[in-house]
This record gives C-alpha cells, structure tokens and sequence, in this order.
C-alpha cells in the first residue's frame, strides 16, 4: 500500500499536521512531516486543550468532534498527555464585587466575587482536557518510530512536472532543497493562505485572531473544574477560561484581537494589558488563584475559517495530489484526533469512516 500511495509530505506541526502523520504511519505509510519554527509552537502549544464531547451537536462538526473525544480518552491512556475527565461549569464574576451567590455546584476554591447564576455545562462523562503541547509531542514521536521523518524548515514553494502545471512533483524549502512528493498535505493553520502563491489561486480562506493565555501556580493545588467565566469588569464584558492542570498549575486564556498575523510563530507579540487582565480574572474568581506564581503568558492565533468549518479534504484539479486541514478554530485540539485519522483514510483509501463533505475543500475554493 505504501508504494501506491508514494511520499506524502505535511507541511505544519501543530496538532493537526502532527495527528495526519501519527495517523498516516499506523496505517503502514511513512510521511515526512515539515514544521518552520518547532513542533507545536504556535497555537497547538500554546491551546488550553479543553476538550467536550457534545458540544457541536447540532453543527456539521458534531460527528468529528463525538469521534475526537472517544479517541482522546484512548490516546490519553496510551500517552503521557495529561489528559484527564473534568466537570465543567459556567459562572458569572463581576469584578471587585463582593460574593453574593453561593451555589453547590462551585468547588470550595471559587470563592470570590461570584454574583450570578452557575450553570454545570459539563461532567466528568463528557467533557476532559489534554495538554495540547504534550499530545502533539506525543503524535509527532509515536509517527517517527513508525517512519515519519521530520524536518525543521520552512516550505516555500512546490514544483510542478513541466508538463503539466498542475502535477506536484516536490516541494521547495527555504534552507534544504526539495522535497520530492506524491501527495501534499497543508497543515499550516492560521498561515495557510500564504500557500496561495505556490498555487497561483486562492484556497479555502483561513483568517487568524489573536487570543492571549497565562500559566499560573497557586499555592496549593485546586480541583478538576474547568470554568467558563462570564466576567463584568469596568471595561465591559468578557468571557475568560480557567483551566486547572493536573501538574498543579492553572491555565487561564481569553481576550482576543485582531493584531495582524506575524510572519511566523517565533515573532508572536502579547499584549501586556491582555496578560494582565487574565491575572486579574483569577484573582477575582479564587483567593487560591490570587497572588499565585506566573509562570508563562504569551499569545496564539486561533485558525478562523471563512465558513465557520474547517477545510478538511481532497483541494480539486491537483490530480488527486493535494491536501488540506486547517481552519479549526477554537476546536483544534478536541477535533484533532478524529480529523488526522479520517484525512489519512481518506488518502489511503479514498473514503473516510466520517463523512468529510461538510469540510469539503471545494466548496470553499
Ligand atoms: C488561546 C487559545 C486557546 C485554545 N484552547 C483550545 C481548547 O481548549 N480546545 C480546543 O479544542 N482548541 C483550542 N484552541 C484552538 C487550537 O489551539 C487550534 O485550533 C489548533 O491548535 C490549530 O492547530 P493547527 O495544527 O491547525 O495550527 P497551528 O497550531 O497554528 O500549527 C500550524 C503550524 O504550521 C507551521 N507552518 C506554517 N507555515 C509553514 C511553512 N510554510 N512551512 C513549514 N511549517 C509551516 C507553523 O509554524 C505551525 O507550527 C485554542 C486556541 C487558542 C489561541
């Protein structure tokens, strides 16, 4: 099987391009997989890796996302991910107030300026969290046992037969020559776009929206609740995320913008107003959460797709040669493991246990 389907080459590193090759590999077919700056160093690294299982329900992801999440609960016991279930609640804070709701629901160590209502949007059945970081890691070195090769280079270009301007022969890389290639696979999240020039036409629109994310320690360690926060602060409303980890320390990501993308994830710029914000939502929520040790905040790009779905397929008229899944939005990480398992089906076989057509290509093109 792997000679008939030739080399395939991924171009990005983060979740989804880590996942394509992890999955790729099970089913006997070495890739080579090219990332430009680090593995997962972008948004895949830096994602809060909450994960639900129904949430999409009612949306063409649904199928994916149901199917990700059963897979995330496999991988999760074959891997050092950190993944774990959690209960998930949604509780409304108004900054600098005093405490006026108690509720049963909220574990001991939310214990300040909660005001409103609190809803259970989740439980330990069907909503969990992973480490983004460590999954991809985990992805790209189970791939590599099995015969994906690496490189850490930026792709630049593709070079077509001189023939026939639209049959890809190899890809060209900034540092180290080409890379011949049967079948190419784009994995470049919020950069896709700029894959439009080695085409010549525009592919499926992939914006980008800058979110921020700070890593804190308390003092002692506080329970498996993930919290959707619906904050009221002077400035106005937001709606910030709080995720404690099982290594003890507490995720906290919100306030997006739309600073322009850098050229790559190496020059990704926080806003210092927006960390300090995040800080701030923890020390309102929990006299845990306040005065806790900073250990990392920095920001991502959320990878935003034109139609609110990402583009996961076949791209026509490359004789069957090019790929993409990219545009995942702020579910890249639950809906990675079903997204690289049926892309690679889809490759080897033509046809994927999921039905792709609602993240067809073509229909975005
Ligand atoms: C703050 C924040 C929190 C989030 N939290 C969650 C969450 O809790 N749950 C969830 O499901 N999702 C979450 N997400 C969304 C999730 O992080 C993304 O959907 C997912 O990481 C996208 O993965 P990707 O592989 O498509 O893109 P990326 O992670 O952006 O990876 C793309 C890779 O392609 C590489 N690349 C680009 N161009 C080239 C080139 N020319 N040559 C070689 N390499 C190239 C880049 O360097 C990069 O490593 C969150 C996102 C943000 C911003």
């Amino acid at each position: 099987m792997a000679n008939e389907i030739g080399k395939v080459v991924i171009v990005g590193g983060g979740i989804i391009g880590c996942s394509i090759a992890y999955h790729l590999t099970e089913m006997g077919i070495p890739c080579t997989l090219v990332e430009r700056v680090s593995i997962a160093c972008a948004a895949s690294g830096h994602a809060g890796g909450f994960l639900a299982r129904n949430w999409s329900d009612h949306g063409p992801t649904g199928p994916l996302s149901r199917e990700s999440f059963d897979l995330h609960k496999k991988y999760g016991a074959m891997f050092d991910s950190d993944y774990r279930a959690v209960d998930t609640l949604e509780v409304m804070v108004k900054e600098d107030s005093k405490r006026t709701k108690s509720s049963p629901n909220v574990p001991d160590w939310v214990d300040k300026s909660v005001i409103g209502h609190t809803d259970v949007l989740g439980d330990l059945t069907n909503t969990a969290q992973v480490h983004p970081k460590k999954l991809s890691k985990c992805f790209i070195e189970a791939a590599q046992k099995k015969g994906c090769e690496v490189i850490i280079d930026q792709v630049v270009g593709v070079e077509f037969s001189t023939e026939d301007k639209t049959f890809i022969k190899a890809v060209k890389l900034q540092n180290k020559g080409t890379l011949p290639c049967d079948k190419l696979v784009l994995a470049m999240g919020p950069w896709t776009n700029v894959a439009n020039q080695w085409f010549g036409h525009k592919l499926p629109t992939i914006g980008a929206c800058r979110a921020h994310h700070i890593v804190i320690t308390p003092s002692e360690p506080v329970s498996a609740h993930a919290l959707f926060v619906n904050y009221r602060s002077k400035d106005g409303n937001d709606n910030p995320e709080v995720y404690p980890r099982p290594d003890g320390t507490v995720y906290i990501c919100g306030r997006t913008d739309y600073e322009p993308l850098p050229e790559h994830a190496g020059l990704v710029e926080p806003n210092s107003e927006s960390l300090n914000f995040l800080h701030r939502v923890g020390a309102n929520i929990s006299s845990t959460l306040e005065g806790s040790k900073l250990e990392t905040g920095h920001a991502c790009y959320l990878p935003l797709p034109e139609n609110n779905v990402p583009a996961i397929g076949l791209i026509p008229n490359y004789h069957g040669k090019l790929y993409i899944a990219a545009g995942h939005s702020c579910w890249g990480i639950l809906n990675a493991p079903a997204t690289g398992k049926n892309l690679a089906e889809l490759i080897v076989h033509g046809n994927s246990a999921i039905d792709l057509s609602p993240f067809d290509p073509a229909k975005f093109i």
